[in-house]
């Protein structure tokens, strides 16, 4: 018995002892320290001495409710200190019962858990302060964790997912990002590197327009506070992305951009013209040059007829000049620098020939079924040749169908197998089977009266075009309610020493 005794005195909670009004009978030690009482000042006083006029009368009323029913009752209230302090109190009340199952005494049991209290108070605080920041931020921001999820967002972000129709739009940031900075974004995911002016552009589809985010990301690394981590630490990397929405600005900038577009397109026109002009004699020159070849080589065969001699020496002679003249006329061919080669999106590009060909679309009666994938990842190449690509074929699809009843554009844009592919297809006449394999050689038109000064090369140079970006292009031949023209090319990929740099970075 004074082993329990002992037990119970020096135990580290305060323990009291009442009879069934909560008079004190006992108190231990801890007791007198935690309320400041020493036994004799509180000994046959009421348990009530302890009380705080700031506990709600309910806490108490459920208190004796419970002991009543002799059921443990736990709870916090507020506790007077001997020196007027108040702290907080966590306390156990519990009946004491007889043999004959009557309760004869109350004990109770409690802790200052002021401290405590305060910590997670301070917790909380940091917590709603951490959302009160995130909520104000004015733009679209969103707490992903290590994992990828999301752990808190503010309602512009919740008001973006509305407006894109997208559940989660940061998860689809995140993978428009991987496929626009690949080795890179790898690089900032892994080593929790910050970034920020990351520009995407979004196609929603169903006729919506493009929009224009800029994106910004921030690190940092929090402890959990779980038990799983109490001995090893429980930290996790967290990622603060921040979406601005930019498509007004870039709106602005397109406005100015598409001007700037027009006369760089007339540019390139000229440009191509040139080309054709060149295509055009070189194969005029080169056409009567394989007759003399012809010509030379029978009198070759001929043996050595002095009557021929002058006449072949004549022919070689006109056939050297003529092949001079035709390797001028090559070299002024102007030449396309692939080392000048940037990563270009052709939703963009594609965009960018609609809208500076709108007028004659509308004009000539077109409706156009622009059908972009929401995410293109970007090839490498050079805009304005695939610009002139794309121009080349959409006129061609005009011209076509100059005549038709039904006058449609049809243009998609979608990816598959590590290639971009994009179909233009129209509603004109089409291209006979025994005439497809025709169409991008040099001088080929089905074109009679196009209005148009037209040599037959401008599918050449498209041809020549995809070819330089290592993609190809041919006539559907499943399609037969007019031409579709269907290109593909490989996804860029992040050039080795661009990785390397990053990695030293
Ligand atoms: P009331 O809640 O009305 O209490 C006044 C007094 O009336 C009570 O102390 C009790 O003597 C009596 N009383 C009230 N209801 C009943 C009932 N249903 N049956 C029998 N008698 C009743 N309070 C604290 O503030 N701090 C403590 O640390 C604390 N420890 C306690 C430990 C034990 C073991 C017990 C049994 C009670 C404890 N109490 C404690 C509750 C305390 O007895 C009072 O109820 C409380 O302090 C509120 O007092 P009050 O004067 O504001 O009003």
């Amino acid at each position: 018995m004074s082993l329990i005794r002992a037990t119970v005195d020096q135990a580290p909670v305060a323990i009291s002892i009442t009879d069934l009004k909560a008079n004190i009978l006992y108190v231990n030690s801890a007791f007198s320290e935690i309320t400041g009482y020493a036994p004799q000042e509180c000994i046959g006083r009421n348990e009530s001495m302890l009380s705080d006029r700031r506990t709600p009368p309910e806490v108490y009323r459920e208190l004796w409710g419970c002991i009543s029913r002799q059921e443990v009752w736990k709870g916090r209230l507020l506790n007077r200190h001997r020196e007027g302090r108040r702290y907080l109190a966590a306390l156990t009340v519990a009946p004491v019962l007889n043999d004959a199952g009557e309760t004869t005494h109350f004990i109770g049991m409690h802790r200052d858990v002021t401290e405590e209290y305060l910590l997670q108070q301070q917790v909380r605080q940091q917590t709603l302060f951490l959302e009160t920041v995130v909520a104000s931020i004015p733009v679209s921001a969103v707490l992903i964790d290590e994992n990828g999820r999301i752990v808190l967002a503010n309602l512009m972000y919740k008001a973006l997912a509305g407006d894109l129709k997208v559940e989660e739009p940061a998860l689809l940031f995140l993978r428009l990002l991987t496929q626009e900075s690949g080795e890179e974004w790898t690089d900032f995911w892994h080593r929790e590197k910050a970034f920020r002016n990351l520009e995407l552009r979004f196609d929603p589809g169903g006729g919506r327009p493009s929009r224009w985010f800029s994106c910004a990301g921030q690190w940092f690394r929090h402890d959990e506070g779980t038990v799983d981590g109490f001995f090893s630490g429980s930290e996790k990397g967290y990622l603060l992305l921040t979406v601005d929405d930019v498509t007004l600005q870039k709106k602005q900038q397109e406005q100015y951009r598409l001007r700037g577009l027009q006369a760089l397109m007339a540019e390139e026109e000229k440009l191509e013209s040139l080309k054709e002009t060149l295509f055009a004699a070189i194969h005029q020159v080169q056409a009567p040059l394989n007759l003399l070849g012809a010509a030379k080589n029978m009198l070759d065969r001929r043996g050595d007829d002095p009557g021929n001699v002058a006449l072949r020496e004549l022919l070689q002679q006109v056939i050297t000049a003529g092949e001079a003249s035709v390797r001028t006329l090559e070299k002024c061919i102007p030449h396309t620098d692939t080392n000048g080669f940037k990563p270009v999106n052709l939703n963009q590009v594609l965009h960018d020939v609609i809208t500076l060909l709108t007028e004659r679309l509308l004009a000539s009666g077109i409706v156009v079924e622009w059908v972009p994938t929401p995410v293109l990842p970007s090839l490498r190449g050079s805009e304005n040749r695939l610009r002139s690509l794309f121009k080349q074929i959409i006129e061609n699809a005009i011209d076509a169908m100059a005549h038709s009843r039904q006058r449609e554009l049809r243009i998609h844009t979608w990816t598959r197998d590590q290639l971009i592919h994009i179909t233009i297809e129209d509603t004109g006449p089409g291209i006979p089977i025994e005439l497809r394999t025709q169409i991008f050689e040099p001088f080929f038109t089905t074109k009679t009266n196009s209005g148009r000064q037209h040599v037959g090369v401008g599918l050449t140079v498209a041809h020549e075009i995809v070819n330089q970006h290592n993609g190809l292009i041919r006539i559907d031949p499943e399609y037969n309610e007019g031409c579709r023209i269907h290109m593909q090319f490989e996804i860029r990929k992040v050039q080795p020493e661009r990785r390397a740099k990053v990695a030293h970075g």
